[in-house]
């Protein structure tokens, strides 16, 4: 087997990984960012997501850096729909002006190499430390050999490979998956003027933290139970009379995005069969939201379904056990951490196993908890870093730390510190936190 070395090689280029990349690259390091599809991105392109969520404590901004970058680069392209981009919790943008976008700050780092259509498929371990990785394209098979590798793969798939523990929920806990797609044709102001007339009564639930929430631009709705409460469903379609169906308008003219709950009980590491019920589950319920919204929702008679996300929605796999796991009571109390690489405040919680609703817990404006850099440190393994949704935190704490732009804070973290640890020849386990905070502000990172 023919082997590459680099300094720093990327598991996984999607939300957390791509901005990982780019810091690793950006600080010096010589990296090898490796996405099995086809696009970089994971479920912020690929997964058709549009409400990127995360950026400010509803008073103050709370992510710069490479994130903000990127959602410049966008807002250039007419690609985002902000309303004040300081206060707005969240920015509806465009998944496939993204893709482009992405590319293009990739060309721009003449450190980072990419290699689409390639999967990582073993590590190289030595001992307790990881020191490279085994990947496979139609082509061939490479060894790339690392001083660090990060993974960024979502389901901790590399972390697990290399034996460090993880944690997961099971079956009956795990947050259901969704299939998200997109509907055009959609005549946006009927359907605003129609929940104007009809304001929302049973569509309840959404919970409070949410529903009151006034820092979303753009048009947000929650649930279909008003629509179908009287309507005459065929008994196919009944399910969803309590299903928790989100749409949101994107920059583009009668487009919606449609994020719903599809597979339940789905842990995303079951075997085939397994996975193969949950993208088929995903894509008819996806379907079933889109013909409800047709046939029941004033505005969209003339819409379609547009787009099928190219990549299932997980939002709950293995979680690594780091350093440091953090919890509810760290949100709840606003915590700050002296090896903080940046900051959390959307509504903590989790949707319900069953699909239905979600539990919240809020913070009050202007308060936000600190990400420290222990949960992106596996316990056990050295040579690795973790970022994006599979770092080490407790369930309650879930939907405050996998939002995108907390993905992209963690990506950006792991990046700059695996390119410290390069630089100085340590471990990313003993990289120098004042010098990792002071190099992430000096990038204009937030902490
Ligand atoms: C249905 C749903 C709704 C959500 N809603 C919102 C929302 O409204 N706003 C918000 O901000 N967040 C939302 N989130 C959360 C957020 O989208 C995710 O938590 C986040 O995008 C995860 O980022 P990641 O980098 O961990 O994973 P991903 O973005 O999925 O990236 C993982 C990447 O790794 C690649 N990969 C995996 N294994 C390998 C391998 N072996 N070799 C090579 N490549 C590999 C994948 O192809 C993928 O590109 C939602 C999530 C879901 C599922």
């Amino acid at each position: 087997m023919r082997t590459e070395e680099v300094d720093v090689v990327v598991a996984g280029g999607g939300t957390a990984g791509v901005i990982a990349g780019i810091a690793a690259a950006r600080n010096g390091a010589r990296t090898l960012l490796v996405e099995r599809q086809r696009c970089l991105g994971g479920q912020f392109t690929a997964g058709s997501q549009g409400a990127w969520v995360g950026f400010s404590d509803k008073k103050n901004r709370i992510v710069d850096g490479i994130a903000w970058e990127l959602r410049d680069l966008l807002h250039e392209r007419n690609a985002i729909v902000d309303a004040d981009p300081e206060t707005d919790v969240c920015f509806l943008y465009d998944p496939e002006v993204a893709k482009v976008v992405l590319n293009e700050m990739l060309s721009r780092e003449p450190l980072l190499t990419t290699y689409f259509n390639t999967s990582v498929i073993d590590v190289i371990v030595d001992g307790d430390t990881l020191t490279g990785v085994v990947i496979q394209s139609e082509l061939e098979q490479v060894q790339v050999k690392a001083k660090v590798v990060i993974d960024s793969s979502g389901d901790a798939s590399v972390a697990t490979m290399a034996g460090a523990p993880f944690d997961i929920r099971v079956k009956k806990e795990i947050q259901p998956q969704t299939l998200i797609g997109r509907m055009a044709g959609v005549d946006l102001e009927r359907v605003k003027q129609h929940y104007e007339e009809n304001p929302p009564v049973n569509d309840h639930t959404v919970p409070p933290a949410w529903r009151d929430y006034r820092t979303f631009p753009g048009f947000m709705h929650y649930g279909l139970t008003d629509d179908l409460k009287n309507a005459d469903l065929p008994p196919r379609l009944e399910y969803l009379r309590s299903w928790l169906a989100i749409f949101t308008s994107t920059p583009n003219p009668g487009e919606v995005t449609i994020n719903c709950s599809g597979a339940i009980e789905a842990d995303n590491i079951s075997g085939f069969a397994d996975r193969a019920r949950q993208e088929i589950e995903s894509q008819s319920c996806l379907y079933d939201v889109a013909e409800a919204l047709r046939r029941f929702v004033p505005g969209f008679e003339n819409a379609y379904l547009s787009v099928i996300a190219s990549q299932l929605g997980v939002r709950e796999s293995r979680r690594v056990v780091g350093e440091y796991k953090l919890t509810l009571d760290d949100f709840r109390a606003a915590r700050e951490f002296e090896d903080s690489i940046g900051r959390a405040a959307m509504p903590a919680g989790a949707h319900t196993p069953d699909g239905v609703t979600m539990t919240v817990y809020d913070l009050p404006a202007g308060q936000s908890m600190q990400i420290p850099y222990r949960c992106l440190v596996p316990r056990n393994t050295d040579g690795l870093l973790i970022a994006g949704r599979c770092v080490s935190y407790e369930p309650p704490v879930a939907n405050t730390i996998r939002n995108m732009a907390q993905c992209m804070v963690m990506g950006q973290a792991v990046g700059t510190a695996a390119a410290l640890a390069v630089e100085h020849g340590t471990t990313p386990r003993k990289v120098d936190i004042p010098l990792l905070q002071a190099t992430l502000r000096e990038q204009g990172a937030i902490l």
